[in-house]
């Protein structure tokens, strides 16, 4: 379901001011998730409540991000986007991109995504708690990158499950297929977790060995 709205946001689609779009729903189970409290929001209907006011702002913000939770398992994503679309506005997600065929059916109405790959493709199971098809995350990042005018690939550095080897990995990959982007987050501490983040320094190094293979940026740490 649709919970939240920010209705100008600087940080979700890159370059732009837009609005960002939270569904409530995930198809991984990942511990250190932020979005929990999103589930207990009440639901918005889009119809009413959204769609008027983004027309009203179109000639100022015209840049749609859909989020979550997973947005494209949500039983109004297909309505929403395809909305969005045919009134004009660019579409953004960020996405788990588990769900290749949605984004395939749906290339031509998506003009950015931002998607988590949560650990390096050996090492899913235990970070997303699911029994991941590879596969399907393999499909989107070929798909993405082949399809998708603006993308960026990006992990959330969780000591418990991620550590620079896994990141390496992952750099390594995405310079194989020929990525343009890849981002490392640093992971922000979530109540009831005693997992702490890596240090700065820490940070800083992983960031070096992956700028080895594919153009890194940091996001979350000072430099
Ligand atoms: S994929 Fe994202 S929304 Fe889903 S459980 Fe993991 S962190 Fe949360």
């Amino acid at each position: 379901m649709l919970k939240s709205v920010i209705w100008a946001s600087m940080l979700d689609y890159p370059g732009k001011v837009c609005t960002t779009l939270f569904f409530d729903g995930c198809n991984f189970g990942c511990e250190y998730c932020q979005n929990k409290d999103i589930k207990k929001a009440q639901a918005i209907d889009f119809e009413k409540e959204i769609f008027p006011k983004l027309l009203e702002r179109k000639p100022f913000i015209s840049h749609i991000i859909l989020s979550g939770g997973e947005c494209t398992i949500d039983g109004q994503f297909q309505k929403i986007l395809d909305t969005l679309y045919q009134n004009g506005f660019h579409v953004g997600l960020h996405t788990n991109g588990y769900e290749t065929e949605i984004l395939e059916k749906n290339k031509d109405k998506i003009s950015y995504i931002g998607m988590d790959i949560k650990n390096d493709l050996e090492n899913y199971d235990e970070i997303t708690q699911r029994n991941i098809k590879i596969e399907n995350i393999k499909n989107s990042i070929d798909f993405i990158i082949q399809n998708i005018p603006e993308y960026e690939f990006r992990t959330t550095v969780y000591p418990k499950y991620v550590d620079t080897e896994n990141c390496v990995k992952i750099a390594k990959y995405l310079g194989e297929h020929y990525a343009k982007k890849y981002v490392i987050q640093q992971y922000k501490r979530v109540e009831g977790i005693a997992v702490i983040p890596f240090s700065e320094e820490k940070m800083n190094e992983i960031l070096k060995q992956c700028n080895q293979y594919v153009k890194t940026e940091s996001r979350g740490w000072k430099m």
